[in-house]
């Protein structure tokens, strides 16, 4: 079980900012803006490359609970990054997408 199977099954504690019956949302333990928040499928895909044609309307799902939390967080610029395998810095093998928001960005990401 992936650390983040734990949180959805409330095995370990987080702070959850949102939740339907497909998605959750909680904040990042250590957070890299002022809102850092991860938003998860319940149904574990344990990464973007791994998804199949058949969690299509799930991957829609998931950037549907981005914008809702954005907006709850009263967010109007904000980036949102997948990072998809150990080289591009995916430590936690359950898919999640970070919503970041508080602060300017730049551009390119390092
Ligand atoms: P990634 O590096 O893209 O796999 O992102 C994993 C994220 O999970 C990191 O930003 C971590 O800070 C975050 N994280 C790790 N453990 C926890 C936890 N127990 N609760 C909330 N966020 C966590």
């Amino acid at each position: 079980m992936t650390l983040f199977e734990k949180i959805i099954a409330r095995q370990i504690p987080a702070a959850i900012v949102y939740e339907d019956e497909e998605t959750l949302a909680f904040r990042d333990i250590q957070p890299q803006a002022p809102v850092h928040i991860l938003v998860i499928p319940k149904r574990p895909i344990p990464q973007l490359s791994k998804a199949t044609p058949e969690d299509g309307a799930l991957l829609g799902r998931l950037l549907q609970t981005v914008q809702l939390v954005a907006k709850q967080e009263g967010l109007v610029d904000y980036r949102v990054n997948i990072n998809n395998g150990a080289g591009a810095g995916q430590t936690v093998f359950h898919l999640h997408l970070h919503l970041l928001g508080g602060r300017p960005f730049s551009w390119p990401p390092g």
